[in-house]
């Protein structure tokens, strides 16, 4: 086969959460949590159904949920996003991501993206012809290196695609990161790509800035979330984007060809359940609370944690437990300690390896303090 990928294999998410299954290990690779959604979301989910609401919603998203978001983002953001003709509900993150590619990138394009990179954003690219090109953030602090990106900028460039809160360093765009952004944009066509799908997931009072807080970029910009992370049902696949108009009628072009339209019931359901709005608000606290907990579940071990500063992964060093690169220090850790966890270096372009794995500390407290009792003891 003439491949349009020949270096993509399968996820890493894939790849670790089947050898945690094979291994009987506690799984802190894949972000998903091992505890359950409240009932009222099943209850009103299942009420949909039961009312009928089974067949194909519009194109863009049940009305009610399109609202829904529109109230959220304008209360949390202060930004005004026009539920008929700029907010898109999707298949979860990954969907919309793909689309939002798809809808604006040409062969031959450019994207500016982020090393680490989420693991979706470049075979995504790459399958509709445009090229990656790599900015840094930079170890260990993961700062986006803005200079490196004015570098890269170029005729060619047709997208910018930023993630923050960032998968998998848990790093924030501070308001001077979206100035620079700006800045950087302005003056050209580029579309920024925001993907903030860990949006209500921040810590130590810190602030999540959506790129739609700053009136310049959020004309230019798309932004993906997703009720996956927000809601604990990544099963699920629901997520949403935001875009102007002019923007959101190109990515509609290619939606509604790409799945055309998400899930009736279960975007009822959200809907519904997102009147309250404590449900996510409190999201940041609740996982603050699992983050130390975690953290102190690892005292006296040998791993050295960095800033965690937002969503649900922590990044440890492990340079005094052993020099193994850290894929084969991940795969040991799961074969033989019974914990896995992702190795950061595959969200490199080069494989750079700082020696730090990803641990996803989503998870009830016993599988936590379970992982930690093994961890010590390396
Ligand atoms: N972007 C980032 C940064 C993510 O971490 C994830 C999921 N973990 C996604 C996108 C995909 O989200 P979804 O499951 O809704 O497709
Ligand atoms: N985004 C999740 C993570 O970072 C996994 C999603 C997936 O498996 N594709 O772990």
């Amino acid at each position: 086969i003439d491949s349009k990928l020949p270096w993509v294999g399968t996820t890493i998410f894939t790849v670790m959460s089947r050898l945690a299954t094979e291994c009987g290990a506690i799984n802190l690779s894949q972000g998903f949590p091992d505890f359950s959604a409240e009932p009222a979301l099943f209850e009103a989910t299942m009420r949909a159904m039961q009312n009928g609401r089974n067949q194909y919603p519009p194109m863009a998203g049940l009305p009610e949920l399109r609202h829904a978001i529109g109230a959220k983002v304008e209360s949390l953001y202060g930004a005004r996003f026009d539920p008929e003709s700029e907010i898109t509900v999707t298949a979860g993150a990954t969907q919309a991501l793909f689309t939002a590619i798809a809808a604006f990138v040409r062969p031959g394009d450019e994207v500016i993206v982020f090393a680490p990179v989420y693991d979706s954003y470049v075979p995504a690219i790459e399958t509709v012809g445009g090229r990656a090109v790599y900015a840094s953030l930079l170890f260990p602090d993961y700062r986006p290196d803005w200079e490196s990106v004015r570098r890269l900028v170029s005729p060619r460039t047709r997208m910018i695609i930023v993630n923050t809160p960032n998968n998998p360093t848990g790093s924030l765009m501070t308001a001077d990161d979206l100035a620079t952004l700006a800045d950087i944009v302005r003056d050209t066509d580029i579309v920024v790509l925001s993907d903030e799908v860990y949006e209500h997931i921040v810590f130590d009072g810190g602030k999540h800035l959506s790129v739609i807080s700053r009136e310049d970029l959020a004309a230019r910009s798309i932004v993906v979330s997703s009720f996956g992370k927000t809601y604990h049902i990544t099963g699920w696949k629901i997520g949403y984007v935001l875009g102007a108009a002019a923007l959101m009628n190109e990515f509609r072009k290619v939606h509604q060809f790409n799945v055309f339209t998400v899930n009736t019931p279960c975007q009822a359901g959200i809907a519904e359940y997102m009147a309250d709005p404590s449900r996510y608000l409190g999201l940041a606290a609740f996982y603050e609370q699992k983050r130390d907990f975690f953290r102190a579940q690892l005292q006296g071990s040998r791993f050295e944690f960095l800033p965690c500063r937002s969503t649900y992964f922590q990044l440890v060093r492990y340079d005094a437990i052993s020099d193994l690169p850290d894929r084969e220090f991940a795969e040991w850790l799961t074969r033989e300690v019974g914990v896995a966890a992702i190795p950061v270096s595959v969200f490199y372009p080069d494989g750079r390896d700082d020696r730090v794995v990803r641990f996803c500390f989503a998870k009830q407290d016993s599988t936590l303090s379970a992982a930690g009792e093994r961890l010590r003891r390396i």
